[in-house]
Formats: structure tokens, sequence, C-alpha cells
């Protein structure tokens, strides 16, 4: 029955599609599950009424649990992290190649601010545990110098035939692991005739492609900062859009009501403090989105903004103090929350 449940899930959305009045409107088919450490939810409009969810999740299971995740045994980051080799043959690790070449190139850009190379650091602050803890500790000045001393792409090379890596450094692409996914889920959906239009959304990274039967358009949330349960608006858009959201209330800890929070200022080592609580990034694919929103976040308004300029993207800052500042393209189909 397990098996069956999906099929028999969407084939009863058409049933009960079919079955009112008038000319029958397509229910899309939704899914959610927790993947990559957050909240996936995948809604599919197709014109067939065949049933495309479970090929979405395949596309994020092997990503996370044979590419991408630092975590799971045998995944080719957590390989290169553990192994004892500083001289690594590329064609084991090629379905990563291309991942880790955009990190270099945006590493470069951002003048190391945003560095998938920062393993040692992000096990140190271990967030994920930290953020759930009624204990959380400070890691000691020592402890960060140690870990910051040993992470960074200054410690790889990535060659036509090779990675050279220093033996003590580790990658961490939870940066662009959503990204990643929405613009592998992208090629799949665009493979299939029947689909018309799909909200793809993974944490804080959104896919909306095609359109909706009723030609409407996606409305994307963009969480307040400042209030995450509330949101500052939406942002209207039709067609394919990646859309990325860093902030510091996505997982943090406190200790006399100072924040300590996941993304981390590589040169100092400790959580980013650029003035910066929230942005959120409009980009051509799901990478530079994800990528940028991170990046973004550490370099602060000025600096982010050049960057996300740099790659023709938009961006959208929410300060510290409420400010919000966002490229004029965005304005056009920003609808802020009016309260
Ligand atoms: P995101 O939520 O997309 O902004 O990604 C945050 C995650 O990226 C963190 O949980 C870390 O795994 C990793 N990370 C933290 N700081 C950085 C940084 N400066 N550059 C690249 N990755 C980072
Ligand atoms: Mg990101």
């Amino acid at each position: 029955m397990g098996l069956f449940a999906p099929i028999l899930a969407s084939a009863l959305i058409w049933i009960m599609a079919l079955s009112g009045c008038g000319t029958p409107v397509p229910q899309p088919e939704e899914s959610s599950k927790i993947a990559m450490g957050t909240l996936v939810s995948q809604r599919l409009y197709s014109s067939s009424g065949e049933s495309h969810t479970e090929e979405v999740w395949e596309v994020v299971d092997t990503l996370e649990n044979k590419i991408l995740s630092a975590k799971l045994p045998d995944t080719l980051v957590w390989k290169i992290n553990n192994t004892d080799e500083s001289v690594l043959d590329v064609t084991e690790y090629k379905e990563l190649m291309d991942y880790l070449k955009e990190g270099k190139k945006l590493w470069e850009d951002s003048e190391g601010a945003f560095d998938l190379a920062l393993g040692e650091l992000i096990n140190l602050w271990n967030m994920d545990k930290q953020a759930v803890s009624d204990a959380p500790y400070l890691p000691s000045v020592e402890e960060i110098e140690d870990a910051k001393n040993k992470s960074g792409f200054n410690y790889l090379e990535l060659n036509q035939n090779s990675i050279i890596r220093e033996k003590t450094v580790k990658l961490d692409l939870g940066a662009v692991g959503k990204g990643i996914a929405l613009d592998e889920i992208k090629s799949l959906l665009a493979e299939k005739q029947d689909i018309t239009g799909a909200v793809i959304s993974m944490g804080g990274s959104i896919l909306t492609y095609g359109e909706k039967p009723d030609k409407s358009l996606f409305h994307v949330a963009i969480v307040d900062p400042l209030n995450p349960e509330q949101s500052i608006g939406y942002l209207a858009l039709s067609g394919e859009h990646f859309v990325s959201t860093s902030g510091n209330y996505e997982r943090f800890f406190e200790i006399n009501n100072t924040r300590y929070h996941h993304i981390l200022n590589p040169k100092s080592g400790y959580p980013a403090n650029s003035g910066v609580a929230g942005v959120t990034i409009l980009a051509d694919t799901g990478y530079l989105s994800d990528a940028l929103s991170t990046a973004c976040f550490v370099l602060g308004q000025e600096k982010g903004m050049a960057l996300a300029n740099k790659y023709h993207a938009l961006a959208l800052f929410v300060l510290d103090n409420g400010e919000r500042i966002m490229s004029p393209e965005l304005e056009a189909c920003f609808y802020p929350t009016t309260r």
C-alpha cells in the first residue's frame, strides 16, 4: 500500500478536479519531507496527471547521500574530507568538480568571504546541535584560531586532472547544497513535457518554474529577519526564477544576550557581523542565488550589492536597524506587507 499511496493520492486529486462542473482545473501534485537538514516541499503542475514527485525526491536524495553531505559517510565530500591523500584524482570526484570550481570563483570574487572550505570552523561551531541545545558553549579563542588556520580555499588546488589539498582542510557545501539541488530539479522538470509549472521550496531557497494553470503569478514570501514569524512582503514572479534568503535567524544560539548564528566570517572565525540581518537574492541559477545570499550576508550591504551586480543577480538587504535596500529591478515585483 505504501508504494501505491502517492499514485493513489495523485489519481484522487485528478478525479476531484474532473468531477466538478465546467472545464477541469488540473490540481497540483504536492509532497514534502525533510532533506538536506531542512523542510523541502514540491508542488508540480502537470498536464498529464502523471506523478513526478518521486523522481524529484530521487534527485535530492542522490545529491545529499552520494555527493554533497559532509556528514554522511561515502559521499564525495566526505571522502575528500576523510582521505589521507593530498593529491586526488579528479575522475573519482567528477560530479563535484563543477560545484567546487564555481565555489572557487566566488571565493575569489568575494575576497574570501564565501568559502566552501570552512569545514573545520563550521564543525567547531557545530551550529546544527548548538542551536537546539539547552547549554550551548562558546568555542575558545585558541580553538577558533586553530580551526581558522586549517580552513580556506587557499588550501585547495583544483587542476585539470587532480585536486591538491592540505590534509587538514575540510569542505562544507552547506551554503550551496539547496541551490545545487534546485538546479538539478529544474533540469529534470525541463525534460518532462507534461510539467507545465512548479514551485520547489528547500528551506530558504525556492525555484519557480513555468506557470500556474490559472496564469496567476508565483508569490515568494520573504521572511522578516527581525521578526521571523512574519514576512516583509513577497516577490510576484512569472516563469523560472531562483530565490534564496540567508539570515541570522535560521540557526543560532544566544549567550549573554549575544546571538551567535550559522554564517561565519572566514576572516574572524566568528559569525558574520556585517550589519545585515537577512539578504535575499534572485539569480539565474540555484547555485548562484544560494551562494550569493551567503556571500552577501558576510560581505554586508555595500560590497554584497557590488558582488550581486557582478553576477547580474538582484538583491534585497534587510539591515540590523530594519532598513531595506534593494536592487532597483526588484522594486517592480516586490510587494511589501502593509501593517
Ligand atoms: P545559507 O543558509 O545558504 O546562507 O548557508 C549557511 C551554511 O553555509 C552554514 O550552515 C555553513 O554550513 C555554511 N557557511 C557558513 N559560513 C559560510 C561562508 N562564509 N562561506 C560559505 N559557507 C558558509
Ligand atoms: Mg546559501
